[in-house]
């Protein structure tokens, strides 16, 4: 069945993504998923994350400079952006600025969430700065 097709794999891509800490781009899962199970298309994981980041079941990390990162960690936390390797790390801040609402009332919107991306440069790219070489490669 065809239905029963899309649910398991849905589960793998799921599981895929929960086992990765790194806000992973649709690319990433992928690739992850290809190393154990060889049968679910590019296409199909792209599809499954965005569906599911639709449903608000994953979070989508919008990256200004590339591609989308996905998050199975649905509990309140902002992001960290770095600006030389693009890796993206949780920030856990015990009080989160919560605007919504006088956001809404002022521009008129119904808020229903809102993205807080911190940049900076990370320890390890920090670290290889001191080196001869400026153009780090990616963590
Ligand atoms: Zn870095
Ligand atoms: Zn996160």
């Amino acid at each position: 069945m065809m239905e029963r097709r899309n649910t398991v794999q849905q589960e793998i891509v799921a599981q895929t993504l929960r086992e990765m800490h790194d806000h992973p781009t649709a690319d990433a899962v992928y690739i992850e998923i290809c190393n154990k199970h060889s049968t679910i298309s590019r296409a199909t994981v792209f599809r499954i994350l965005n569906r599911m980041a639709e449903e608000g079941r994953i979070l989508r990390v919008s990256n200004s400079s590339g591609a989308d990162r996905f998050d199975y960690n649905m509990e309140k936390h902002c992001h960290v952006r770095c600006k030389k390797c693009g890796r993206i790390g949780d920030v856990i801040m015990k009080k989160l600025p919560e605007p919504e609402k006088e956001i809404g009332c002022a521009y008129g919107y119904r808020i229903t969430g809102h993205a807080l991306l911190f940049e900076g440069i990370c320890e390890e790219c920090d670290k290889s700065v001191e080196g001869n070489d400026t153009d780090v490669a990616p963590c």
